[in-house]
Formats: C-alpha cells, structure tokens, sequence
C-alpha cells in the first residue's frame, strides 16, 4: 500500500497500470543485498552493470504509453524484466529485447517462474527494432538515444505510440512521447529523466 501511496503521490495516477504494478511484485526482479530495498521509489543495481528503473519512472513510461489489451509492444532494454512484466498485464503481447544474453536469460526464468505467457524476450540490438513483428502498436525504450531512432519510428504503426528518454547519457534526459499520425510525427516532452545509453551492439556477457 505504501508503494502504490508513492506512485500516486509521483504523478502515476492510471487506475490500470497501477493495478498492474501491484499485481507484479518488484522484489522477484531485483537480486541478493537490494532486494530489501524493492519498494522503494529509487532505481537499483541488477546484473551486466545495468539497472531496474526507478518504480515512479516505471508508472508514468507505462502510463504514457497508454497501452491497451490490444496492443502489441515491443520493448527494448529488457535489463530485469520488470517493465516487460507490467507490460504484459496491460497489453496482448510484449516482445522485449536487451543486448545482454544474460538479463535475457534471466527475464525469462522468472517470467516463466510466474506463468507470464505472453512476453517473448531475445537477446539483439533493439535499436533495429524487430521487422519481424512490426508494425507495433506502441514501443518504450528505456535507454536513453541522442534521437528517436529512425528504425523504431518506421515501426510504429499509424495511430501509434513510442516512448523514450532522448538526449546525452552522462546529463538529464528529456522523457518523449512520440505519435504516428497519417502524415508524421508528434512530438511531446513529458518531464526530465536519466537512463543508461542505449549501445549499439551485442553486451559481453
Ligand atoms: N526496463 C528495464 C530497465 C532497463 S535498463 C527494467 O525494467 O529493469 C536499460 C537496458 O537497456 C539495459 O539492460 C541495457 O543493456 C539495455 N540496452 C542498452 N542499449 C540497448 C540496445 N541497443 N538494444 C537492446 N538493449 C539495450
């Protein structure tokens, strides 16, 4: 309660998405020492050097996304699985890429570990995006471009929506909503916050 409390009082105000974020438990994505601190609102270690994003953050992306149980999203930076997870309780289906095998392979114990069927996570440089499966009806990026890349952009279908944090790794980023419409693009900066870069190609591990 204390947890949903802090969504709240942070601006995640989404009836569906925070009942999402109750249903998925933060604490099963975050390993060893920080796992005490899984309900705090504050982003934490998780493993290749990465981090589970800051719960808040987490709120106001999904919100942002306004996902339906139609939607199918693709996600890149998949790093705990944890944003996938809530994801999945909102949408039909969610493909999820990160460019660590390891985060990938351990995303999906866990997703297997609580029946969630509907994420497929694999290991590529989401920066292509995944022509397999586009056109997406929404896609969140949770590292940080100097631009919208231009690959995801042609993924989004006509009518939908991308989020992601735009600008340099090392300074305050700009959260963007991006729309497709008919003719082009919209564009929408909804607050200040800092990710990890988005890499170009595969992590070592
Ligand atoms: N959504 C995650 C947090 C992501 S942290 C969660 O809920 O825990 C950002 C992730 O983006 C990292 O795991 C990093 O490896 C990944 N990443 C960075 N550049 C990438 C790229 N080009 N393709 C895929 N994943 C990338």
């Amino acid at each position: 309660m204390q947890f949903l409390y802090a969504l709240r009082s942070k601006g995640v105000t989404d009836t569906a998405v925070l009942t999402a974020m109750e249903r998925v438990d933060r604490a099963s994505y975050v390993k060893g020492i920080f796992s005490d601190r899984a309900y705090e609102d504050m982003p934490l270690p998780i493993s290749c050097g990465q981090t589970i994003s800051q719960p808040s953050i987490v709120g106001i992306m999904t919100q942002a996304l306004k996902v339906t149980n139609r939607d199918k999203v693709l996600e890149i930076g998949t790093g705990s699985g944890y944003q996938a997870a809530i994801l999945a309780q909102l949408a039909r289906r969610v493909y999820t890429v990160d460019r660590y095998k390891r985060l990938v392979d351990e995303a999906r114990d866990i997703f297997a570990a609580h029946d969630i069927t509907n994420i497929t996570a694999f290991t590529a440089d989401g920066s292509h995006g995944y022509s397999e499966q586009a056109p997406f009806d929404k896609i969140l990026v949770t590292a940080a471009a100097e631009d919208p890349p231009g690959t995801l952009l042609a993924q989004l279908r006509v009518g939908g929506i991308m989020v992601l944090p735009v600008g340099q790794s090392d300074t305050v980023q700009s959260l963007i909503r991006v729309t497709r419409t008919e003719t082009g693009y919209d564009y929408e900066e909804l607050r200040s916050v800092r990710f990890v870069p988005l890499l170009e190609g595969l992590g070592a591990d």
